[in-house]
Protein backbone atom coordinates (compact mmCIF):
# COMPACT_ATOMS: atom_id res chain seq x y z
CA UNK A 1 0.00 0.00 0.00
CA UNK A 2 1.14 3.74 -0.99
CA UNK A 3 1.23 6.41 1.94
CA UNK A 4 -1.51 8.96 1.16
CA UNK A 5 0.06 11.15 3.73
CA UNK A 6 2.70 12.38 2.03
CA UNK A 7 1.77 16.03 0.17
CA UNK A 8 2.57 16.08 -3.64
CA UNK A 9 4.69 19.28 -4.56
CA UNK A 10 2.56 21.51 -6.62
CA UNK A 11 2.70 20.67 -10.71
CA UNK A 12 1.92 24.52 -11.47
CA UNK A 13 4.62 25.85 -9.72
CA UNK A 14 6.88 23.31 -9.12
CA UNK A 15 7.39 23.79 -5.52
CA UNK A 16 7.64 27.37 -6.01
CA UNK A 17 4.83 28.64 -4.91
CA UNK A 18 5.73 32.67 -4.15
CA UNK A 19 7.28 34.56 -6.84
CA UNK A 20 8.17 38.14 -6.85
CA UNK A 21 7.49 40.02 -9.66
CA UNK A 22 9.11 43.53 -10.56
CA UNK A 23 6.32 46.02 -11.63
CA UNK A 24 9.17 47.78 -13.52
CA UNK A 25 8.39 51.22 -11.73
CA UNK A 26 10.67 52.86 -9.32
CA UNK A 27 8.96 52.81 -5.84
CA UNK A 28 9.13 56.10 -4.09
CA UNK A 29 12.24 54.97 -1.89
CA UNK A 30 14.16 54.24 -5.02
CA UNK A 31 14.05 50.64 -4.84
CA UNK A 32 12.46 48.62 -7.56
CA UNK A 33 8.63 47.87 -6.99
CA UNK A 34 7.64 44.26 -6.39
CA UNK A 35 4.85 42.33 -6.14
CA UNK A 36 4.60 39.13 -4.42
CA UNK A 37 2.21 36.50 -6.16
CA UNK A 38 1.34 33.44 -4.69
CA UNK A 39 0.46 30.13 -6.96
CA UNK A 40 -3.28 30.02 -7.30
CA UNK A 41 -3.28 25.96 -7.50
CA UNK A 42 -1.57 25.56 -4.20
CA UNK A 43 -2.28 29.04 -2.75
CA UNK A 44 1.61 29.62 -1.66
CA UNK A 45 1.71 26.34 0.08
CA UNK A 46 3.76 24.84 -2.92
CA UNK A 47 2.21 21.32 -2.66
CA UNK A 48 -1.22 20.12 -3.10
CA UNK A 49 -3.15 17.43 -1.29
CA UNK A 50 -5.68 15.38 -2.56
CA UNK A 51 -9.11 16.22 -2.28
CA UNK A 52 -10.97 14.89 -0.09
CA UNK A 53 -14.14 13.27 -1.21
CA UNK A 54 -16.26 13.74 2.25
CA UNK A 55 -18.75 15.66 -0.09
CA UNK A 56 -20.01 12.69 -2.01
CA UNK A 57 -21.51 10.01 -0.27
CA UNK A 58 -20.04 6.52 -1.41
CA UNK A 59 -23.23 4.73 -2.18
CA UNK A 60 -22.90 0.56 -3.45
CA UNK A 61 -19.37 1.07 -3.67
CA UNK A 62 -18.21 -2.40 -2.38
ZN1 LIG B 1 1.59 25.91 -6.73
Amino acid sequence: MMPQTTPRVCRDCDGFATVTITTGLPAVDGTRDTVRVNCPTCRGLGHTVPALRTARAVRGAA
